[in-house]
This record gives structure tokens, C-alpha cells and sequence, in this order.
């Protein structure tokens, strides 16, 4: 691991920090670099502050052609800061993504025939599964109503549209995928060709929009901050109907994580004050998969970000003066590596507004 800086525990607390946040029970935690703003006039300035927004140092990135080097250990290709994938403007609640059932309707056949796309939606729903550090979790059924069913279009699609599917409302994933049965003069589907249409409808249903809904002319998607808008691996770019699947690209793969994160939860709040100094109080959490959390806690100096804390418990306590910003970043691990950061800022606000 590579920083910036390191200074000293100790110089920090005497330069910085007031004594109740250097008391004992938080001197196991190492405060280990300091992130500088990014320059007004630095050429890449736009690409810097988009790693600010992905909640890291954009200052401490180092030009590596065609990534950058960020915080000595993380690189960040530059093709994830100019250019991004897309979702829906609603998402799937945090609660309900976590538990998604999904059904293929009695008026698709039930006899393991071409028009029988039951063991095609089952493959997909192992594929969004498998993706790792999100909350996505689907189900499949077999009875009753499902949050998702793949029914037959009975005739409803245009002959060249092999299915359609509906965006999440209300919290809840869209509930309908229509499957043109006798789609392209009722050319039979290998499993390959359903399997790709069942991962791109279900990738619908919780709030993938088209990675190609740009050059398609579709509007209305937002962006996801951190995959790039051109992706010809995507399941998710339009016009494929017909194409074999061949595994998610790894840009799918960051759009669920990016918008179905682990971690969950994450609160930041001013509870009171000691001495007239307001103290936070934070918590977060939710992980699935990962083992371990990490977070650290960073606060503004003059414009200047500095890491003050950092840790892998759940909850942190901390009293800084009124007008201080602080930062709290948080990812999860696991044997495979870090996830993606989630980072939430406060500014401590006056005591006369907190209780004492
Ligand atoms: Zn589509």
C-alpha cells in the first residue's frame, strides 16, 4: 500500500485534532495520507475531480498512459472517468433488490422445445447472481406472482423484436418481459440466443438502460458514473437480438455494483456537544459477501482533504469544531479484493443547534 503522505498519529492529534479524538480507545487507528485539492489549472483537472467523485484522491493520481494510478494502489482507467453505461431514473429499493422472484408464465410451453424458455431464465438469473459485491438476488419460481414474469407476447411484438421488458417503479423491479415466440419468421432460438435475451430483459427489469442508448437515439437514461458508454461486450446494448451469449462484459458487471452497492447504509449525524465542540456520530453497513469492512474518515483542512481515521468496525465517534468537513469512506473486502468505495460528507454544524 502506497500513500501520499504519512504523517504521525501523534503530529496529527497535536496539529489538528482535539483531544477527546485522540483518546485512547482510538489510538489503534494510523491516519495515513493527506489528498491536496486538485489545482485549478491542472490540464486534467475534469478527469482529477471525476476520481474525487468516485471517493478517492483525485490529486494523487499519476498519469499511467491510459489509466491512472490513484492513492499509490488503485488505477482507474480513464476510459471509466469520460464515458459511462445507463440506467433507469428509478431504481429497485434497497430492500426489495435483495429478494427478486422471477417466473415464466404458463402460456410459454412447458416442454423443453424451443419456445420453452425456462431454462433459459433460470441461466440468467445464475448469471446476475453470480455477479459479485452487490445486492442483487433473484429467485426463480414456479408458482404464484413473482416480481418478474416472462411471459408469451401472444403475438403483440413486431416480428424483428424478440422481447421487451418493463423499467422498475415505485421501488419495485419492472414486472413484465414479453417473448416474441415465433420472433424472425418464428427462426428457432438456440439456448444461447434465449440465454442472452433473458439476461438483457432481466437486466431491464432492475434498471439497466441500453449501453448504446446514445448512437440508438433513446433518451431519458442517466448515466452510471464510472463505465463507459461504449461497451461492445455489453449484454445490455440494444439491437442484439439474435447474438449468443458469451458472459457479462465486466462493465455490466460494475453498473450492478455501482448502483446495487453492499454497503447499504451508511449515517452521518451530529448528536451533541462536549465542551462546545459538536460530535458525530456514524454507522454504516449491509455487506452480503464480504467479509471484512474498512472505512476511514478524512476531514477538510483549508481545502485540503486529510485522512484522520481509519478502521474495520461499524461505528465511529468522532468531535470536531463547528465548520469542519468530514468524509467517510467505506468499502467492503473480501479474498478477491476491495469493493467499490461509498463516501458520505458532513459539516459540523454549531452547538447552539445541537444538544448539549
Ligand atoms: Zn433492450
Amino acid at each position: 500500500m502506497l500513500r501520499a503522505s504519512r504523517p504521525s498519529f501523534a503530529a496529527l492529534c497535536g496539529l489538528a485534532l482535539l483531544a477527546s479524538a485522540c483518546a485512547s480507545d482510538h489510538a489503534d487507528e494510523v491516519p495515513l495520507y493527506t489528498c491536496d485539492p486538485v489545482p485549478k489549472g491542472h490540464p486534467d483537472r475534469d478527469m482529477l475531480e471525476a476520481i474525487d467523485e468516485m471517493g478517492l484522491c483525485g490529486s494523487s493520481a499519476v498519469d499511467m498512459g491510459d489509466s491512472y494510478l490513484v492513492e499509490g494502489d488503485i488505477r482507474v482507467a480513464k476510459s471509466t472517468l469520460t464515458d459511462k453505461q445507463a440506467r433507469t431514473s428509478t431504481l429497485v429499493s434497497t430492500a426489495n433488490i435483495r429478494a427478486v422472484t422471477v417466473r415464466v408464465a404458463d402460456n410459454i410451453p412447458n416442454n423443453g422445445g424451443v419456445d420453452d424458455w425456462r431454462g433459459a431464465v433460470q441461466g440468467a438469473i445464475a448469471v446476475w447472481n453470480a455477479v459479485p459485491y452487490n445486492l442483487v438476488r433473484l429467485e426463480y419460481v414456479t408458482s404464484g406472482t413473482p416480481d418478474i414474469m416472462f411471459r408469451s407476447d401472444l403475438g403483440g411484438l413486431p416480428d424483428q423484436q424478440a422481447a421487451d421488458a418493463t423499467f422498475p417503479s415505485n421501488g419495485e423491479p419492472g414486472g413484465d418481459v414479453a417473448v416474441n415466440l415465433d420472433f424472425d419468421g418464428d427462426a428457432p432460438l438456440t439456448d444461447g440466443q434465449k440465454l442472452f435475451l433473458a439476461v438483457h430483459e432481466i437486466g431491464h427489469c432492475i434498471g439497466l438502460r441500453h449501453t448504446n442508448w446514445s448512437p440508438l437515439g433513446e433518451s431519458g437514461a442517466v448515466h452510471i458514473s464510472g463505465t463507459p458508454s461504449s461497451d461492445s461486450a455489453s449484454v445490455m446494448n440494444g439491437g442484439t437480438a439474435g447474438f449468443e451469449f458469451a458472459g457479462l462484459s465486466s462493465y455490466d458487471a460494475l453498473a450492478i455494483r455501482l448502483i446495487y452497492p453492499e454497503v447499504v447504509t451508511m449515517n452521518v449525524e451530529f448528536t451533541g456537544c462536549s465542551n462546545g465542540t459538536p460530535r458525530m456520530a456514524a454507522t454504516w453497513g449491509g455487506t452480503l459477501v464480504q467479509p471484512t469492512i474498512e472505512w476511514q474518515l478524512e476531514r477538510n483542512t483549508n481545502g485540503a482533504w486529510s485522512q484522520v481515521y481509519r478502521g474495520t468496525g461499524h461505528t465511529w465517534t468522532f468531535s470536531v469544531p463547528t465548520g469542519t468537513s468530514l468524509k467517510l469512506r467505506v468499502r467492503g473486502r473480501s479474498a478477491e479484493g476491495w469493493s467499490l468505495y461509498r463516501s458520505i460528507t458532513r459539516t459540523a454544524p454549531g452547538c447552539n443547534t445541537l444538544p448539549q
